[in-house]
């Protein structure tokens, strides 16, 4: 099977999921969408209502600002994947709980298997704890970490949501530094260029990360 062939795969097991009760009030899964071969996987939250009806990740108010960030990257939307960590919309948009993320957990580790990306973004706490559990959002975004990962080192950059950027003018204008930033590290990346990236503490054990989140 090819890149593309297995996110299909399991876009597929997602949609027929019936690990948690979520499925039952949605309307769509919403799997994730992008390229196979992205650089650059962006994962936010869960979906929205706006996600819900139409199966496709940040395509309401927060996807429209995040199409505008996006350019801020120099990044075009069909270039990079985007996913959540839930694949089902929690009713009332209301926090995911402790025990969705793991029923949910595998897809989200599947999809960034198959695409290798060379960089992972985090919008907002709930993808940040994933990869980063030890330290606060207002600390460190905008700052790329390596984050161990399995067996492996992943270069996470988290952000804040941009829904949280919506609602607040001074995360708004902090966004879109980051987005900025984001640009010029990829830039960097592609060049080969020596860059520093602080390396993250080893991953908590599940207890402490259901008192993070
Ligand atoms: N918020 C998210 O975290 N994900 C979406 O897909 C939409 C809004």
């Amino acid at each position: 099977m090819n890149k593309q062939e297995e996110l299909i795969k399991v876009a597929e097991e997602i949609n027929r999921c019936r690990k948690c009760s979520l499925w039952q009030q949605a309307t769509k899964a919403v799997p994730g969408e992008g390229s196979f071969d992205a650089k650059v996987i962006f994962v936010g939250e869960a979906p929205g209502f706006h996600e819900d009806q139409k199966g496709i990740p940040f395509c309401g108010a927060a996807g429209k600002l995040l199409d505008k960030l996006l350019v801020l990257a120099r990044l075009k939307r069909d270039d990079v994947f985007i996913t959540n960590v839930l694949k089902h919309r929690p009713p009332g948009n209301r926090d995911p709980s402790f025990e969705e993320i793991e029923a949910c957990r595998s897809f989200l580790d599947r999809q960034i298997e198959i695409i290798d990306p060379k960089i992972i973004v985090t919008l907002g706490r709930f993808s940040m704890v994933k990869f980063l559990p030890n330290v606060l959002i207002s600390q460190v975004h905008g700052q790329p970490r390596f984050a161990q990962w399995g067996e492996r080192e992943l270069i996470v950059l988290p952000m804040y949501h941009p829904a949280a950027a919506l609602r607040n003018g001074k995360i708004m204008v902090e966004e879109q530094r980051d987005f900025r930033k984001l640009g010029a590290f990829l830039e960097k990346l592609e060049g080969k260029e020596k860059i520093e990236i602080k390396k993250e503490e080893k991953t908590k054990d599940k207890e402490q990360l259901k008192f993070s989140i």
